[in-house]
């Protein structure tokens, strides 16, 4: 058997695979990402719940150790295939230490942009460049480098480097100086976005909506959820 994109299930002629997952040893169909073989195993999915396999969200934080490897690794087990012999643990949330507020309607221009993650993320001037951040991202993003960048107030090339992220913030768990680092790169993305222009289809889809040139079908599936 093996398993669709989504968690259904396809005869493929039986192959499986062993493997352990949260303590539980079951077997999955040959070629299931992880959670798929958590679902097939009919455990009950009642955290590390979110965008079910669209890859998008973060929620299924694993910790993955094959055979024959001594340290685990960071995934997604949306994204990663069961193999044979393989030990799985889900990871709990591991959310900012403190919120981090700010208004960016009040941030001005961009000369002000280096003070302003000066005086939101404080901490990121102290990174120690250890990498830890970097070992733990399954998206493999270059959150060291963001944070140096945030820091010399290089806000656009900083939160570009986090447009893959997923804020499944095994990054905040990581960081031994509590900078929250998929805090501070939602923090650049947002800013570089306010201070910057729109892009032109999106000015001028709101521009058609605001004119009444986009009507809205009201009796369309799905208007009303
Ligand atoms: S930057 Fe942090 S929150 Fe974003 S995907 Fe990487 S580890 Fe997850
Ligand atoms: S884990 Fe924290 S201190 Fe270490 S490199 Fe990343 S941001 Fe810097």
């Amino acid at each position: 058997m093996s398993l669709a994109a989504g968690g259904a299930v396809a005869d493929t002629g039986g192959m499986t695979l062993s493997l352990v997952m949260d303590g539980h040893a079951i077997e999955a169909p040959e070629g299931a990402s992880l959670i798929q073989a958590w679902i097939a195993a009919g455990l009950p999915l009642t955290e590390n719940v979110g965008c079910m396999g669209q890859g998008v969200c973060g929620a299924c934080r694993v910790l993955v150790r094959r055979p024959g490897e001594r340290i685990a690794a960071a995934a997604l087990a949306c994204e990663t295939r069961a193999e044979a012999g393989m030990q799985v643990a889900f990871i709990d949330h591991f959310p900012a230490r403190r919120p981090h507020a700010y208004d960016l309607d009040a941030m001005g221009d961009s000369w002000a942009a280096l003070r302003q993650v000066d005086a939101v993320f404080p901490e990121a001037k102290h990174c120690r460049h250890c990498g830890g951040c970097d070992a733990a991202c399954p998206k493999q993003i270059e959150v060291q480098k963001a944070v140096t960048l945030a820091v010399e107030g290089r806000v656009l090339a900083a939160g570009a480097l986090f447009d893959h992220c997923v804020m499944c913030n095994l990054c905040v768990a990581a960081c031994p100086e509590h900078i929250a680092p998929s805090h501070l790169g939602q923090f650049l993305r947002r800013m570089a976005n306010s201070l910057t222009l729109r892009p032109g289809d999106l000015i001028e889809r709101i521009r058609q909506i605001e004119d009444g040139a986009q009507a809205i079908d009201l009796d369309s599936p799905g208007s009303r959820p």
